[in-house]
């Protein structure tokens, strides 16, 4: 709608969808819960595209496959400007605040300190605290998939080093 084209206006309607209180629509699945799972699965921590489908990047344009739903699946390309690849893309970003999985229940993240506090003491009163681990995000995805972020994808020899962050204007667009 026109009037939301204002960065205020815009603001002070996402704003007020924080006073509305929502109800969340659930229902059964057809399938079964490991269809839903299975179907998730393929969305809740990914990014819009992935860069093997991104053939390639010239001239402004770039060229992507995608699987054509109405042609029988089939794999095709599409090339399109930059400027309009970047369009689609960030039509996948959220907003500031959105999440893209909510946890509800003990897990909720307004009550899961304290709920899950409460539930081991109710379990066991004597259970041993697991301690925190003090690994970095370098350490844990090391750990968890064999490979190190800051070494070069090119060489495999050379280590990438952070100069700067990002200025907080390009993370969100608050
Ligand atoms: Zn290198």
């Amino acid at each position: 709608m026109a009037k939301y084209k204002s960065k205020q206006e815009f603001k002070s309607f996402v704003q007020s969808l924080f006073m509305v209180k929502w109800n969340t629509y659930a229902k059964r699945p057809f399938a079964g819960p490991e269809q839903v799972l299975e179907y998730l699965g393929r969305y809740t921590h990914r990014v819009a595209i992935s860069n093997n489908r991104i053939k390639s990047i010239d001239n402004g344009q770039v060229c992507f496959e995608y699987r054509d739903r109405a042609d029988n699946n089939t794999s095709k390309t599409m090339t399109v400007s930059a400027h309009e690849f970047i369009r689609r893309f960030l039509l996948h970003v959220l907003p500031h605040n959105f999440m893209k999985i909510r946890y509800f229940g003990f897990l909720s993240h307004r009550n899961k300190k304290q709920a899950i506090k409460l539930i081991r003491k109710l379990i066991d009163p004597d259970a041993k605290i697991p301690q925190k681990t003090e690994e970095t995000y370098l350490e844990m995805m090391h750990r968890l998939t064999g490979h190190d972020l800051l070494c070069c994808p090119k060489c495999k020899e050379g280590k990438m080093t952070i100069i700067k962050g990002l200025p907080n204007q390009f993370l969100n667009s608050s």
